[in-house]
């Protein structure tokens, strides 16, 4: 079964400049188009688990779900991810329950809203690496605060990523991968206007002096759906109270993943796909109350989003470029 650290499908990514989707995750039918998608899509897999997912599946559903889609995808190169950690204990849950990569969000206290000086980031940072390299878990780290506020995550303010910082932060703490702070946001209210491609909607200038500086940094723009306006419409279209939004779009994030980002998260967009699938399926069939004949629309339009994201971001097509690595492989590694 290739569960792979996910440094290994970001390092391959780095080699032929692509850029891989992560998708949350938070029941079976979201991990089942992931991967169905994925197998259709001949792409590598990054499956995260937030804290706020963990904790409504009660840890063991969701953990067994993800691993399901390990077993049943067996060829396919699938990392299992901790979205947001927010203290040691987290990551070590994580690491417990299979996981081949966890994220330490340092940027904010343990409240998951409060932001942390530099120091305290590097602290609890560096206690996970130190935790988690040993088992060949790959890390990634936060520096910078995002806008928005999703699952619980954020404090509402922004403060973009510095690159002196990150150079300092890298050899610190050593950690694999970095979420990055250029003006994205969580949860679908990212602008309010629709972004013009002949204007700078992100930092891209930060993302170009981190790559230079830390060519082998893996940079992670979070909060990264599109908000695909077809989507809102068909949700209003059907019942839904969607104000006006837009989200990040997918000429800004080709821009990200050519100036070196190699980690993109995507989580609203499956949410607004299989809510804008049910409403419609449930207005149109008011008479249905089978669980199934509505969520299967929902897998389905999920499925379309994800393939669409494989592609765009250029990883469909890669699985099988490599020989997966183990998490026993990456412990000798970082042993070096
Ligand atoms: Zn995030």
């Amino acid at each position: 079964m290739p569960l792979v650290p996910m440094k290994q499908i970001l390092d391959e990514a780095a080699k032929k400049q692509y850029g891989v989707p992560h998708f949350n995750v938070n029941n079976m039918e979201q991990a089942q188009a992931i991967m169905r998608a994925a197998d259709v899509a001949s792409s590598p897999v990054i499956m995260a688990a937030s804290r706020g997912a963990l904790k409504y599946s009660d840890l063991i559903f969701l953990r067994n779900i993800m691993m399901a889609c390990v077993e049943k995808y067996s060829k396919l190169p699938v990392a299992l991810h901790l979205d947001h950690g927010n203290n040691l204990e987290s990551v070590k849950t994580a690491i417990s329950l299979g996981f081949t990569s966890v994220m330490i969000d340092g940027s904010l206290k343990e409240d998951a809203k409060t932001p942390t000086t530099f120091e305290e980031n590097v602290k609890v940072t560096k206690e996970c690496v130190e935790y988690a390299h040993p088992f060949g878990v790959t890390v990634e780290g936060e520096l910078g605060t995002l806008g928005g506020i999703e699952d619980g995550v954020g404090s509402g303010q922004v403060h973009l990523t510095n690159p002196d910082q990150v150079e300092k932060f890298l050899k610190l703490t050593n950690v694999d991968a970095l979420a990055v702070a250029i003006g994205t946001s969580h949860g679908a209210y990212k602008f309010k206007i629709k972004p013009d491609p002949d204007k700078n909607l992100l930092a891209m200038d930060i993302i170009r002096e981190i790559h230079k500086r830390c060519p082998k940094l893996h940079m992670v723009m979070h909060g990264s759906s599109s908000v695909p306006s077809d989507l809102l419409d068909e949700i209003n279209k059907y019942g839904g109270k969607i104000p006006p939004t837009y989200g990040v779009p997918l000429w800004a994030i080709k821009e990200g993943i050519v100036a070196g980002v190699r980690k993109i998260n995507v989580d609203t967009d499956l949410r607004l796909a299989a809510t804008a699938a049910i409403r419609k399926f449930l207005h149109e069939n008011p008479e249905k109350f089978d669980p199934r004949e509505y969520l299967a629309p929902a897998r389905e339009a999920m499925i379309k989003i994800v393939r669409e994201r494989y592609t765009e971001f250029g990883s469909a097509g890669h699985a099988f470029d490599y020989e997966p690595i183990s998490l026993d492989d990456a412990k000798k590694f970082y042993r070096k």
